[in-house]
């Protein structure tokens, strides 16, 4: 059965016994997916057929070759597990709300379900689509564990503020999800598969950021790297997770970031494995409460992926320090090319640029290095923003955008001791962090 509490009207309109259509967006997967679920739910209890639907746009937040071939080799393994649930698929290239309200009049749709995403754009397109029909428009909360609008009605203050509230709800929302049945009221007409060489050839993405190949993209990928992640590497998480010349992390963020996997079956896998008490809670913390946190600042604050949204206190302080000599000055390009006096700094670029994902601890180091190098905070934040989303596999999402303002403003974090350029923002120096780990294996392992 799906779950109601993860359920927003966006229009306030009953659903009416015609087909129904769920716009997936952000949550491509057809297993563990709430916002299916409640589709179905719908279509079966209206007796309806139901279609699954995906807006392919040319271009997206400056989404490269890269993250769209990982998006659309998931979606071509989607689209076999859905034939075979008696689904079809349907990926509409072009403007997405307009392509989803003519493919909802075309077909004169019940009902319409999205998945849940507290980014600007998802939700212009849903205004736009909310303006111009008349079908009953619902929202599922299927990307967090807690759905955001329930974990907390404000942007929290940082992670002591957000944790008891999840924590409170966890044992509401943190349950096994249902499984899709085969749809028992067939597609009125015979569909033909999507044909993705044309859809490629749709796209505006820039081809030089390679493709990545040392991660498969799909759902059933994104469980083996979970099973692996588990059986390999959980009992050491708590320690390896921040060394970044050790494969400790588990890789799993371009799965979520694309919806691949969810990451409630992913916190359920790992309670249920029983394995090193601190590890487990240390990555419980990491998938659920900072991750929400990150959703929770994207929807309640517009300006997420910009200089604007950082907090008062260190929008003041950063101002303050504008006329500091900076020691060093780098162009967007001159960071790109990995150019920097810094060997440390360079190597992090290059695992991002060659691997698609660079380790998180040096991600911190990564966006704070940039402050330090740039003409102005306002400059360091877009350099920051443009190089995650264009490179980072995981990138454009909310996640990526509190983590650099996180570095470069403030967020989620308190004042700290007053330096040049920073202010009172937590400054990281090169020394402490080498000290902390082999920088030297680290920088090898990314030499070119
Ligand atoms: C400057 C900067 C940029 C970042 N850019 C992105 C980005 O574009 N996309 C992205 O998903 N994450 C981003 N992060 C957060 C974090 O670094 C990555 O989520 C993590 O490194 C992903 O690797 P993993 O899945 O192997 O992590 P693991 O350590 O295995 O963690 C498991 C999961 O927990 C969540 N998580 C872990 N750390 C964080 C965190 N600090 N904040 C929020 N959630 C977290 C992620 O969903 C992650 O997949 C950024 C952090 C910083 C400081």
């Amino acid at each position: 059965m799906a779950d109601e509490r993860r359920a927003a009207s966006l229009n306030g309109i009953s659903a009416k016994p015609c087909p129904v259509i769920y716009w997936m967006s952000r949550d491509q997967r057809a297993g563990d997916n709430w916002a299916l679920l409640y589709a179905q739910d719908a279509a079966i209890r209206m007796k309806q057929p139901l279609a699954v639907v995906f807006t392919l746009a040319p271009s997206f937040l400056g989404a490269a070759e890269r993250q769209y071939s990982f998006m659309l080799e998931g979606l071509a393994l989607i689209e076999s597990r859905l034939e075979k649930l008696r689904i079809p698929f349907f990926i509409l290239p072009g403007n997405p709300p307009d392509e989803i309200v003519k493919f909802i009049k075309k077909h004169k749709a019940g009902a319409l379900v999205t998945d849940f995403s507290p980014l600007k754009i998802h939700r212009e397109w849903k205004d736009k689509v909310s303006g111009r029909t008349r079908t009953a428009f619902i929202e599922i909360d299927s990307h967090n564990i807690v759905p955001c609008r329930l974990a907390s009605g404000k942007q929290e203050f940082s992670a002591r503020t957000l944790r008891p509230k999840i924590h409170r709800l966890l044992p509401v929302f943190l349950t096994p999800v249902p499984a899709v049945k085969r749809h028992p009221f067939p597609w009125p007409v015979k569909t033909e598969r999507n044909d993705f060489k044309m859809l490629y050839k749709t796209l505006k993405s820039d081809k030089s950021a390679g493709r990545i190949t040392w991660l498969k993209p799909g759902e059933e990928e994104a469980v083996k790297v979970l099973k692996n992640f588990i059986n390999k590497k959980l009992n050491g998480y708590g320690a390896d997770r921040n060394n970044p010349a050790k494969d400790g992390q588990s890789n799993l963020s371009p799965y979520i970031h694309f919806g691949q996997i969810s990451a409630q079956r992913i916190a359920l896998e790992v309670q249920r494995a029983g394995k090193d008490v601190e590890s487990t809670e240390s990555f419980i913390e990491e998938l659920i409460v900072r991750r929400e946190l990150a959703e929770n600042f994207c929807f309640y604050n517009g300006r997420c992926d910009s200089f604007e949204g950082i907090p008062g206190w260190a929008r003041k302080t950063l101002d303050s320090r504008r006329k500091d000599i900076r020691e060093y000055i780098y162009s967007e390009k001159q960071f790109e090319n990995a150019e920097t006096h810094d060997d440390l700094w360079n190597a992090a670029q290059r695992e991002m640029v060659n691997r698609g994902k660079m380790h998180g601890y040096m991600r911190m180091y990564w966006a704070k290095k940039i402050l330090e190098w740039s003409r102005t905070p306002e400059e360091a934040f877009s350099f920051a923003v443009r190089l995650n989303d264009r490179y980072e596999l995981d990138g454009r999402d909310p996640s990526g955008y509190a983590g650099i303002a996180w570095s470069v403003g403030g967020l989620h974090d308190r004042p700290w001791f007053k330096r040049p350029v920073f202010g009172s923002v937590r400054y990281m120096g090169g020394k402490s962090i080498r000290a902390r780990f082999n920088a030297e294996t680290y920088i090898e392992q990314n030499r070119n």
